[in-house]
C-alpha cells in the first residue's frame, strides 16, 4: 500500500511539474500586440520563448498608480529575487488602442529586448521615459519599430557576437 502511494506520488510529481515551462497567463487584449512583437523578434532573429515561459502573467491591471500628475502606464513586476514575473499595463492605456500598443511595446521592449534603462526622457521614441505625444509615435510606427529593435541591447548583442565570429573566421594577421 505504502509503496504504491509513493509511486503514485512520484508519478504525480512527474506529470504535474514539467521542469521546462509553466503556464503563462496572457491577457487577450494584449495578445495581438504580443503576437506582432514576436513576429518582429523572428525577423530580427531575437529569441523570446525562454523569457516568455518564466513569466506568470502579461496583463492589464487596475492597480498601477493613476493620478492627474502622471500615471504609471506599464511596468515589469519583479519577485523578491528581482526576477521579472509579470508584465503589466494600466487599464488607462486602453482608452486609446494606439496608446495601448505603444505602452505594450515599451514594456515588451524592456523585457524581451533587454532595455534595462530608458533611452531618453521624452525624445519621441518608444523607449522614452515619458511620451508627451503618443500620436507622433503612432504616425511614425514602422520607423519607430525599426528604432526599437535595431537599437535594442538584445539585437546589438547579437550583431556584436556575429561580428566577433566573422572576425574569428577571418583573422587579420
Ligand atoms: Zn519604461
Amino acid at each position: 500500500m505504502k509503496k504504491s502511494l509513493i509511486l503514485l506520488f512520484i508519478l504525480f510529481l512527474f506529470f504535474s511539474n514539467p521542469i521546462t515551462s509553466q503556464e503563462v497567463s496572457i491577457d487577450g487584449r494584449l495578445k495581438p500586440y504580443l503576437d506582432n512583437f514576436f513576429e518582429l523578434c523572428d525577423q530580427y532573429d531575437i529569441s523570446y520563448n525562454e523569457k516568455l515561459f518564466v513569466l506568470k502573467k502579461i496583463a492589464i491591471v487596475d492597480t498601477l498608480n493613476t493620478s492627474s500628475h502622471g500615471s504609471t502606464l506599464g511596468m515589469l513586476q519583479r519577485d523578491k529575487y528581482q526576477k521579472v514575473e509579470n508584465i503589466v499595463v494600466n487599464w488607462m492605456a486602453m482608452l486609446d488602442q494606439e496608446i495601448l500598443k505603444i505602452v505594450a511595446f515599451h514594456e515588451f521592449g524592456h523585457y524581451f529586448l533587454e532595455y534595462d534603462q530608458h533611452v531618453c526622457q521624452d525624445c519621441g521614441i518608444i523607449m522614452s521615459v515619458v511620451n508627451t505625444s503618443y500620436f507622433d509615435i503612432a504616425n511614425d510606427w514602422e520607423n519607430q519599430v525599426k528604432i526599437l529593435f535595431e537599437q535594442s541591447p538584445a539585437y546589438r548583442k547579437k550583431i556584436n557576437s556575429t561580428i566577433i565570429s566573422v572576425a574569428q573566421n577571418f583573422p587579420q594577421n
